[in-house]
């Protein structure tokens, strides 16, 4: 024997349960190998021949036994550790070859270097496939290679971390004689340069180019021979021992890993692009509808407040009815009319009350050296200047003269200046409302546009030539009122109701029939709104989530159950457990990411187009970016865990022997 103590097992048994059935594979083995040796082991088919090679390249762990590399006993070592061993120390070879598919002769060559600490060496690739024949078939994938052709490639992918060791089961048990020959010289060169080998086989003329043959029967060591005619031992060729990863190093490690990750979660998805496309469809669905209502809901409300806050917080509008709430009539009750006196007559006996303005509002066409536009046309007092914020840009408000006279003036809004008049002056020229001849006198100032309605889009007119010349009614739709600085807006409210129940002497059990809007009050109703909202899409932002997540986890199943033997070949060439987690966790998340992002993009075009074609502001916020991004890359997250556990629990020889 040559060389210095390497490998040693005592005792080694394995037993398979086959339902009841209980099958020996090996009944106490025990094998010493030193390094440069180069072992064959033969016997015939079902002798353990496989199972004692498994056990020996750390892919598989015996029933009972000792294995001990260097005089260090293995079977207590963690995972982590017979990864690094089969990825520095073993390299495999099997007979049917085992190279991943739609993977070039060089990246399957690279395999084992995406695990081990030294990463990417593309020039040692080069070389090694150089070394096997094939420096002229780098870029062919395997089903591009006849069987001896991807033989070599295997070879090339053993030799890539320099191992001490390579295991080769039946390597030729595939292939042509000529192929056979070609690749037991490889190995014979390969041992002449120090690396041990070990091989089984079941053929007397390939076992020869052993210089020990072992023969199994039934699970056990029959006997050894000697071959002399293999020539003898190599000198050893001492190669340093491999120190332990420093923590920093290790870290770096990791962190290349990852990146690692990514780029086989891309070629994963990109070989599947279909596939892919329809299962990241449910999240993709999820996050486009929440985004664009997200956006529509924030654009409405954004819009109200505009528009409530310009009208400030002290503004009380009187309106005959019932009180409504969230738009349901909360009481049936006698309705009554309001007039401009109601109005003048709660100026004058509530303190509290400073500004009043009875106001109706009707829509017009309006006519100016022939053209048309219809509007909105407001009859309103001269005290809603201040409540409404209403100074004119040019020209005069409506005065007490105007309400008294009944004077046919008009204020005409920025929107109508535009339409009608072509942006020229319109102080002092004549328009038509409804075929009353009016005057303009002045402009109003910019109030900008709400998702319902734009309100630089309308004409104010005094409220009594609105009632008796172009709407002939005489009462108010609603008396608006600002309560004066430093009054409690409520208490003002309160004294504006009892004042009215007194007024229409109302007995003290009938209902209201006139209410208070108080704009904190709508403000707070609409908040309100607004977070059952949010409640209501965060609900469906869960639901398509869900449904999303799980066609993500159905199709990372799929894709775990496919991969299984790619899997078994990453473990056999060093993957840690935490390395198949890493991939397929990531694969699941690009699945998820892609689609909320495809999603993003979708949402925000329907919300934009809905801007653009209804006309309606609509606001697309980081947040709900973020929340899209961030939610569905939790889901992918959250629902790839499961297949990707699975693929990294698997042990490797398990999912070697994957059909
Ligand atoms: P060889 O490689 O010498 O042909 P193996 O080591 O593959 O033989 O198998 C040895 C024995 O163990 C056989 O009887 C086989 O049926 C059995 N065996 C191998 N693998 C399994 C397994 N995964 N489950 C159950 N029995 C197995
Ligand atoms: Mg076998």
């Amino acid at each position: 024997m040559a060389g210095k103590k390497f490998i040693e097992i005592k005792d080694i048994t394995k037993v398979y349960h086959l339902g009841n059935e209980r099958v020996d594979a090996l009944r106490g083995v025990s094998l010493s190998i030193a390094q440069s040796d180069f072992v064959a082991i033969m016997g015939a088919s079902g002798s353990g021949k496989s199972t004692l090679m498994h056990i020996l390249g750390l892919l598989d762990v015996p029933s009972s036994g000792s294995y001990q590399l260097h005089g260090r006993e293995l079977s207590d070592c963690d995972e982590d550790e017979l990864a690094r061993i089969r990825n520095e120390e073993y390299g495999f070879v099997f007979q049917q070859f085992n190279l991943l598919s739609r993977t070039t002769a060089r990246e399957n060559t690279a395999l084992p270097l995406l695990y081990s600490r030294d990463g990417a060496n593309p020039e040692r690739v080069k070389e090694l496939l150089e070394r096997v024949g094939l420096g002229n078939r780098l870029e062919h994938n395997p089903n591009e290679l006849s069987g001896g052709q991807q033989q070599r490639v295997a070879i090339a992918r053993a030799l890539t971390t320099r191992p001490r060791v390579i295991f080769a089961d039946e390597p030729t048990g595939n292939l042509d004689t000529a192929s056979s020959h070609e690749i037991m010289n490889l190995l014979k060169d390969l041992n002449k340069q120090g690396i041990t080998i070990i091989l089984v086989t079941h053929e007397r003329d390939i076992a020869e180019y052993a210089r020990r043959i072992v023969h199994m029967r039934d699970g056990s060591i029959l006997r050894e021979e000697t071959n002399e005619a293999a020539g003898p031992a190599p000198s050893l060729i001492e190669r340093p021992e491999i120190p332990p990863l420093s923590k920093r190093a290790a870290w770096r490690h990791d962190l290349r890993a990852f990146g690692n990750y990514f780029h086989l979660a891309g070629r994963a998805l990109w070989a599947h692009k279909m596939r892919a496309f329809l299962s990241m469809l449910g999240i993709l669905i999820g996050v486009a509808s929440v985004i664009a209502m997200l956006g529509i809901g924030a654009g409405a409300k954004d819009a109200i407040r505009t528009q409530f806050s310009s009208l400030g917080s002290n503004l009380l509008i009187l309106r005959p009815g019932a009180r409504q709430t969230g738009g349901v009539r909360m009481q049936s009750g006698q309705t009554s009319r309001l007039t401009v006196e109601d109005g003048h007559a709660i100026s004058d006996n509530i303190p509290a009350i400073e500004y009043v303005s009875g106001t109706i509002s009707t829509r017009g066409q309006v006519v100016f050296q022939g053209q048309n536009w219809n509007t909105q046309i407001d009859g309103v007092e001269p005290d809603n200047e201040i409540i409404r914020d209403l100074k004119p840009t040019a020209g005069r408000f409506i005065t007490g003269d105007d309400m008294q006279s009944r004077t046919r003036v008009a204020l005409v809004g920025r929107t109508v200046v535009r339409e009608l008049f072509k942006g020229q002056n319109p102080i002092g020229e004549q328009i038509r409302i409804n075929r009353v001849i009016f005057q303009v006198v002045g402009v109003l100032p910019e109030k900008g546009s709400t998702t319902w309605r734009d309100r630089d889009d309308v004409i104010v007119i005094p409220l009594t030539t609105a009632m008796y010349r172009l709407a002939g009614m005489n009462y108010v739709n609603a008396i608006e009122m600002q309560v004066r600085e430093g009054e409690d807006v409520n208490k003002a409210q309160d004294a504006v109701m009892a004042y009215m129940r007194q007024r229409q002497h109302l007995p003290p059990n009938a209902p209201d029939n006139v209410f208070v809007q108080n704009m904190a009050e709508m403000l707070a109703a609409l908040t309100e709104t607004s977070r059952t909202m949010s409640v209501l899409l965060s609900g469906i932002a869960a639901i398509s989530l869900v449904v999303g997540g799980i066609g993500i986890m159905n199709i990372m199943l799929v894709s775990v159950t496919e991969r299984v033997r790619e899997i078994g070949v990453r473990k056999a060439v060093g993957a840690r457990r935490r390395d198949i987690l890493g991939q397929f966790l990531v694969e699941a998340v690009a699945v998820s990411i892609t689609g909320g992002l495809l999603g993003l993009a979708l949402g925000a075009g329907a919300a934009l187009a809905l801007s653009v074609f209804a006309q309606w502001s609509v606001i697309i916020t980081p947040q709900a970016v973020v929340m899209a991004v961030g939610f569905s890359a939790l889901t992918g997250l959250v629902f790839g865990i499961w297949p990707a556990r699975k693929a990294a629990m698997l042990n490797p020889i398990d999912a070697l022997r994957h059909e």
